[in-house]
Order: C-alpha cells, then structure tokens, then sequence
C-alpha cells in the first residue's frame, strides 16, 4: 500500500527526470516562471496538508468527518477540475467555499493567460480533502493538491489546511494551537523529526525558509501534522513532507483542550455500520454470480470518486434488496476508509480504482499512470478485493498513451453508457430521473457515492429497476454474462 508521504517523494523524483527533457525554450520560461509565481503566490497564501499518513487504528481521540464534500468538477478542456472540499452547515463553509471557488477561478485565469501565446493551452487542477472533528470543540480540514498545465515542467502544489473551533464558531490561527513563545523548541522537535524521514535534509536547514514550516498546520487523531511543502520549505527534491508532532509529545506546548478531543461529538455522522453481523449480511447476499440468469435483463450500477460517509448507505440499500453494484474508488480515500470498502467487498460488491488521486491520467507520464493504476490496485487488494484487472479513468480522459499504458499493466478500462450527471443534481429526484429514463438491459450507470442527492435516489432507483426485472450486478458480472471478456487496454462501455 502507498503511504502519502513515499509517493510525494517519488512523484518528486519522476518530475526531475521529465523537467530535463521538456520545454527548453527560454520566452517560454520566462512567461511560465512569472504565472506560476503568481499561482503559488495565490494559491498558497493560506495553509494545507497532504493526503495519507493517517492511521485508522482505534485511539482515545473521538475522530469523524466533518461536514458533506462538495466538489468543483470540469470534465472538459482546456481545465479539467476536481476540487474536493466539505461543507457542514456552519459558519465556516463560506470561507471554504470562497478558498474554492477562488482556487478554481485562478487556475482557470492562468489557462487563459497561457492559451493567449498557445492557443493549445490545458491544464488540471486538482485538490484532494480531508477533514476531521475532533471531539466536540474541534475540527481540522486539509485541502491539498496541485495545478499543472502544458508547459510547466510540473505541478505546482496547492496547500491549504483550515482549523475550527466549532464550539466558539473561530477560526483556530496557530498561535491558538501551539504556543509561539516556544516556537525554536517546536521547530526543533520538527528538524528532528524531518531527519528521521529525510537524513540528507540537514544539509539544507541552513538554506530553508524555516518561518514556512508552519505554515500548514492540521489536527488529526495523533497529533498536530505539520506539512512542508515541495520546494518551499525545503529543497524541491524533498518533495512534500508530512510530520507528525503527536499530542503526548508536545506538552504544555500544546493550547488545544485535549479533554475536548476524547468526547464523543454531539452530533455523530460517522455513518458506519462497520459491525454489521456476518450472518446479517449472508442472508442478504446473494450466492455470488450464481443468482444471475443471463437470459434476463442487468444493469451495472457504478460509484465514483468514494468511499465516503454515504457509501453505507447505499451498500445497506443494496444489501437489504440483494442487488450488487461497483464501486470506483481513490487510493488516497480507502486508505482513509478501509472499513467502507471491505464491507463493500464482503457484502459481494466489487470495487475497483478510479487512480488514487483523481489525476487526469493523460498528462501523467507512464511512470506515474503506474503509480496511480497499481497503487490504487494494491491498496484495494490488500482489504481483499477481487484480482480483476480494470478501472474508471478520472474525468472519464482517455487517450491512445492511457490505452497503451494500460495495456501493459494488463488493465482494463470501465466506462459507461448512461452518465446519471449527479453532480449537477440540485435534488434526488434529478438522479432518480437521470437513471429511470435511460435505464436498459446491459448498461453501466455513472453514479457518484458522495452526494447525499445520489444516496437518497437510492432508495427508490434499486427497488424500482429490480420491479421492473432488472438484475443489479457489477460490472465484471455485467461483462461476463454478455460474452465479453476483459482485454488488457480496452474500453469497455456497457454489456452490449
Ligand atoms: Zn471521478
């Protein structure tokens, strides 16, 4: 499984080799130096944190998510986009929202920009999230990711972390969370810290802009993360780190209430039934592919861009009406969601990779297509999903290049032939209708399992297709029972 911080590093690695190579030309430079000077000016001037390192194993700290994700998605050229970010119905979601809107709209602005010399211009933002309550008194939400366009030798970070107090209804700064008249004794536990996963590091504390190192503070169920960013704080070559200055370490440096942590929050949304009696859910679990009868109809239904908090629900819908779906999900989540996913998997669903972090995988260079293909592969293995060798591009983006790097790693690649378009639903009827009208025998459905409007479609859609005769089956199944097999590199559409 990939940890977040090894494969910042090795993506860091892989962005030198291909800056050797590309885009020599110096006017071309130059303009490139000053947009992504004004990108990262813009961009960064908050805080941020990166996308794994965070274990799931069971601490006194009473941790879920916090809010509903929100996404910001543009499948079309010449920006793709895929900012992920939570709301929760609080005072803090303006601001959010603004950080994302604003993220969005100066990426766009530098496209334009760049498409005035080069009318070819594309580029892809895209931003993971994480976020977490603490408690009852806290909150902490990590917005990370990169922008990257043709002609930059690679992509510029995107960081930004949020800390609430969501009992007073603040924003924490971080003179609220450590306390700054100890600052050289904190920034030494983080040398010490950044040596132990960096040795050659020292060699550059001299250099580093050391007053950046805690610039991007989040709060996890360990500790206080500190994230350095690639080339800022330290040398580029680095790539980003992630440092974990646990709770117990910090003592009376720590301002946080930490009883405040270990409560139980008031209002619990954590949604998981992960204790679901194995026998419960044998007796709704069809015996698997032996209940379908291919002379009848089926329909795949697919989840997208999950697991998350309403996932559950719809495996709980599925299971209760012994219908089966597929789940694409990111690498970066199922770390963070393990539960979700082999529950999935028990229950008879399939899940398969959507990459692991929602990259446009016609900009990667084969190397990173790996990364992102077999990282997720693996992750989804290692909680003991199915071999089959297929995935969901982001963005639905293919190419020639994607179809042949797939075709050596021996994958496949699931598209579909009805989009329900759930992101733009502004009501569950919308999905509800999306999926009715169009469904027919051997389609696969282009759902997403992180919108409350695509869950509670759910309730009516699985009764109504299984009333109207349809089998609810996963994608491989869907294949199978229409003679298809699975060829490494190509793309599959729906059964027909
Ligand atoms: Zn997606």
């Amino acid at each position: 499984m990939f940890h977040g911080k090894e494969k910042l590093q090795r993506k860091s690695a892989l962005e030198r080799d291909s800056e050797l190579s590309t885009y020599g030309l110096l006017l071309a430079c130059t303009i490139l130096a000053l947009l992504i000077c004004a990108m990262i000016a813009v961009l960064t001037a908050d805080q941020g944190e990166p996308t794994t390192n965070l274990t799931t194993e069971a601490t006194d700290i009473s941790v879920e998510e916090y809010g509903n994700p929100s996404l910001i998605t543009s499948n079309e050229d010449p920006l793709r986009a895929y900012i992920r970010f939570p709301q929760a119905g609080g005072f803090a979601d303006s601001v959010i929202m603004s950080w994302a809107n604003k993220t969005y709209a100066d990426a766009e602005e530098t496209i334009k920009v760049l498409r005035e010399t080069d009318g070819s211009a594309q580029g892809e933002i895209n931003i993971q999230s994480q976020s977490y309550t603490l408690g009852k008194k806290y909150a902490s939400i990590v917005e990370q990711g990169m922008f990257s366009s043709t002609g930059l030798a690679h992509p510029t970070d995107v960081i930004r972390t949020f800390n609430l107090d969501v009992e007073h209804n603040v924003f924490l700064e971080n003179s609220d969370i450590l306390d700054m008249s100890k600052k050289e004794n904190i920034l030494s536990i983080i040398k010490s810290k950044i040596l132990a996963s960096a040795p050659d590091a020292g060699d550059y504390f001299a250099d580093a802009a050391i007053d950046e190192w805690l610039n991007h503070l989040a709060l996890d169920r360990e500790g206080i993360t500190v994230i350095l960013e690639r080339g800022v704080c330290l040398p580029a070559y680095l790539g980003s780190l992630r440092i974990e200055l646990p709770y117990d370490e910090l003592g009376d440096m720590l301002l946080l209430d930490k009883g405040a942590m270990t409560a139980a929050s008031s209002h619990t949304t954590e949604p998981l039934q992960q204790t679901e009696p194995a026998d419960a859910a044998a007796t709704n679990i069809p015996s698997k592919a032996s209940d379908i009868d291919p002379s009848k109809p089926m329909i795949a239904l697919t989840f997208d861009d999950g697991p998350s908090k309403y996932t559950s629900r719809i495996l709980d819908l599925l299971a209760q009406h012994k219908g089966r779906a597929t789940f694409c999900v990111l690498g970066n989540l199922v770390e963070s969601r393990p539960d979700i996913v082999k529950r999935a998997i028990s229950l008879g669903n399939e899940v398969i990779g959507h990459s692991w972090d929602h990259r446009d995988l016609t900009k990667l260079t084969p190397e990173e297509i790996e990364e992102e293909i077999l990282g997720t592969y693996n992750a989804i293995k290692s909680l003991g999903g199915t071999a089959k060798k297929m995935y969901r591009p982001p963005y639905g983006a293919v190419d020639d290049t994607l179809k042949e790097a797939s075709a050596e790693l021996g994958f496949s690649i699931i598209y579909w032939s009805l989009d329900t378009i759930d992101w733009k639903a502004e009501s569950s009827a919308d999905v509800y209708n999306a999926v009715m009208n169009d469904a027919e025998d051997k389609a696969i459905i282009l759902c997403h399992d992180i919108y409350s409007e695509t869950a509670d479609a759910m309730e009516s859609v699985i009764v109504e297709l299984i009333d109207k005769g349809y089998q609810l089956v996963t994608v491989s199944e869907l294949l199978e029972n229409s003679g298809k097999s699975l060829e490494a590199g190509e793309v599959y559409f729906d059964g027909r």
